[in-house]
């Protein structure tokens, strides 16, 4: 990669890939999920938890941040903050400088110290288990209510984070707009007891393979019945051309 005057890395620009225009039939987005499903058999999330509570944390941490990065960071605030009480009791400013490299680390530390408070002072210093009141956190919106309410106490939801959202409209599964129209798409075709893992598969065939600026279709286990494959291979055919 070649260096631009201003001494920032050039990247190659990638081709914009189309999403499908149309959803797919039930049938055959029954058979991507059913691949999917076989290909990731290992539902769950890669944050490290050992309660309600420290997930809640992580998934807030988590936000524009990866997941190892928000695990490397982890274990030293929770050593130092092991309950929702010790959490509470400390000032955002305590926060920040563990925090800092999860990005956003001023809102994340805020957001964490008051959720533990509303923790603490609402609701007995246990992490509730209900979508309305985990949203009323601060920090907290339907995706992250959403992470906590499957991982930590195996309720049937579907968070719909950024790769969720491009592999369910690649592989047709929905056409939505929002990250909610996607949620009620993909919930609608699975069996209550795999929606929350079905999350799972969406994100890690999005790391995996079905990466954002250009995925591998051709390593791709659904190919032949994702109806992006062919338009990623003529994005692909058009960008050599140019
Ligand atoms: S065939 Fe390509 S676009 Fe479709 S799910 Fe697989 S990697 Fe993604």
């Amino acid at each position: 990669m070649a260096k631009t005057l201003s001494g920032r890395r050039a990247v190659a620009a990638a081709p914009k890939i189309p999403f499908p225009t149309r959803k797919v039939p039930r049938e055959r987005a029954l058979r991507e999920l059913a691949i999917l499903e076989q290909s990731y058999p290992h539902a769950v999330t890669a944050l490290l938890y050992r309660s309600p509570f420290e997930l809640l944390v992580a998934v807030i941490l988590s936000a524009q941040c990866t997941d190892v990065r928000v695990n490397l960071t982890t274990p030293h605030l929770f050593a130092e903050y092991p309950t929702p009480e010790k959490l509470a009791a400390a000032k955002p400013e305590d926060i920040e400088p563990i925090v800092k490299s999860c990005g956003f680390f001023r809102m994340k530390a805020k957001n964490i110290v008051n959720a533990a408070r509303a923790i603490v002072e609402v609701h007995g210093g246990r992490v509730p288990d209900d979508r309305e009141a985990l949203e009323s956190l601060p920090g907290v919106g339907r995706k992250t209510a959403s992470v906590v309410l499957a991982a930590a106490f195996s309720e049937p939801e579907f968070a719909v984070d950024t790769h969720v959202f491009r592999v369910a409209h690649r592989l047709g599964l929905t056409t939505g707009n929002t990250p909610r129209q996607v949620e009620d798409d993909v919930v609608k075709l699975l069996p209550r007891e795999k929606v929350g893992d079905a999350h799972h598969w969406l994100i890690l065939h999005g790391r995996a393979l079905c990466k954002a600026p250009v995925p591998l279709c051709k390593q791709c286990p659904v190919n032949e019945l994702c109806p992006s494959a062919s338009i990623v291979a003529r994005q692909l055919r058009a960008k050599r051309r140019s």
